[in-house]
């Protein structure tokens, strides 16, 4: 953090807080330079990532996208609203998480695996049947394969 006053890239942080019932941190910072003291605000950025294709094409995050395509995997199977809407805030944080402006829609689709893999086999193998593309059907066949140990 450069100094407002001098420029200078050296600053040190004197005191920081959490403000806003803790959805900011407030840092009182010195210049090391002019000894000048300024405060700054540090809020978590919630933008969601935008999701790169396979094809290059960019799209905005979609959330419904997502949870369709979760509870079409899921449809007729014996799991909760509640547990499949907890799966969905745990893509998006990990999503957030990276802390990337951009991730690959292939990481998106790894993480639905993932949690249907804990959520319903069924569903699990259901998505990933229609996800993975046909280079990976050897792979598919033995994550099947392993479903039946
Ligand atoms: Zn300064």
């Amino acid at each position: 953090m450069h100094c407002p006053f001098c420029s200078t890239q050296e600053t040190k942080v004197i005191d920081s807080r959490l403000v806003a019932a803790g959805h900011q941190i407030r840092r009182r910072r010195e210049c090391i330079q002019c000894h000048e003291r300024f405060t700054t605000f540090e809020v978590a950025e919630l933008v969601m990532p935008r999701v790169v294709k396979r094809d290059g094409k960019r799209e905005p995050f979609d959330e419904e996208k997502l949870r369709s395509g979760m509870l079409r995997a899921l449809e007729k199977r014996p799991v909760s609203t509640e547990k499949v809407e907890q799966s969905v805030t745990k893509i998006k944080s990990a999503l957030r998480a990276t802390g990337e402006r951009e991730v690959s829609s292939e990481m998106v689709g790894n993480l639905i695996m993932a949690e249907l893999k804990e959520l319903d086999k069924v569903a699990y193998v259901r998505f990933a049947s229609v996800y993975r593309s046909f280079e990976d059907i050897k792979e598919f066949g033995e994550e099947i394969a392993k479903l039946g140990d």
